[in-house]
C-alpha cells in the first residue's frame, strides 16, 4: 500500500464506499452484473454497454464527465474491457474514441471518451487509436429530444484522420442514448473502407 492510498483511500465510484485495493465494492458489483445491459442492436450497429445511465450510475458518470472527478476512471475501464471481451472477443483490431470539438477540448480541459477507451486498453496493454476528428463544434447532443434532431446535429461533423481500410474497429463513447452519435462516426469509418465497426459505451440510457 502507498502513501496515497492511506491518505487517500480508493472509493467505489458508486457508492462511496472504502475499498481497499478493489475498483468498486461488493454490493455495486453484485447490483450492476444483475441488471448489466449487455448488447443491443441500435440503428443496425452492435453496441455493448457495462451500465445503464440511471441512478448511482449516472450520478458517477456525471462526476467524471462534468466535475473531473477521475477517480473512477480505472474502474470504469475495467467494466467497459469485460464488456468488450464478453461480446465481442476476436471480433476487433483496434480501438478507437468519439472525439470531442477543438473548442470542446479546451473549455473541458480533457476528452472524456478518449480517457475512457485508454484506461479499458490498458487493461490489454494496448492503446486505443486516434482514428476520428470532429471538425465542428455542434451543440450538445442532451439539448436535443427527436431522433431526427439528433441526427442532423451532427451530420458530416466527423472526419478519418487515419487509414481506416480493412480494420475491425471497437468505437469507444461514454453514453449512447439514440445513437445519433455512433452512427455518424460508424457511417464515415465505413465509407473510409473499415471492415467492422462495433460500438462501446460506458452506459446506454433505457
Ligand atoms: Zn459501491
Amino acid at each position: 500500500m502507498s502513501i496515497l492510498d492511506l491518505l487517500f483511500p480508493r472509493r467505489c465510484p458508486f457508492c462511496g464506499k472504502p475499498v481497499g485495493k478493489k475498483l468498486l465494492c461488493d454490493s455495486c458489483r453484485e447490483m450492476l452484473q444483475r441488471k448489466e445491459p449487455g448488447v443491443i442492436t441500435l440503428q443496425g450497429m452492435r453496441c455493448v454497454s457495462p451500465l445503464f445511465y440511471e441512478g448511482n450510475e449516472r450520478r458517477a458518470i456525471l462526476r467524471y464527465k462534468f466535475n473531473r472527478k477521475m477517480g473512477a476512471l480505472d474502474c470504469f475501464g475495467r467494466l467497459m474491457a469485460q464488456s468488450a471481451a464478453q461480446e465481442f472477443s476476436g471480433e476487433f483490431d483496434t480501438v478507437t474514441w468519439v472525439p470531442v470539438s477543438q473548442k470542446r477540448l479546451r473549455e473541458r480541459g480533457y476528452d472524456q471518451a478518449r480517457l475512457l477507451a485508454q484506461s479499458m486498453c490498458r487493461n490489454w496493454q494496448t492503446e486505443p487509436e486516434s482514428l476520428l476528428c470532429k471538425t465542428v463544434d455542434t451543440p450538445a447532443q442532451s439539448g436535443l429530444k427527436r431522433v431526427e434532431e439528433r441526427r442532423a446535429n451532427v451530420l458530416g461533423v466527423y472526419e478519418v484522420v487515419q487509414p481506416v481500410y480493412g480494420k475491425r474497429i471497437l468505437l469507444v463513447d461514454d453514453i449512447v442514448t439514440t445513437g445519433a452519435t455512433l452512427h455518424e462516426c460508424v457511417r464515415v469509418l465505413n465509407e473510409a473502407g473499415a471492415a467492422e465497426v462495433l460500438c462501446l459505451t460506458l452506459a446506454r440510457r433505457r
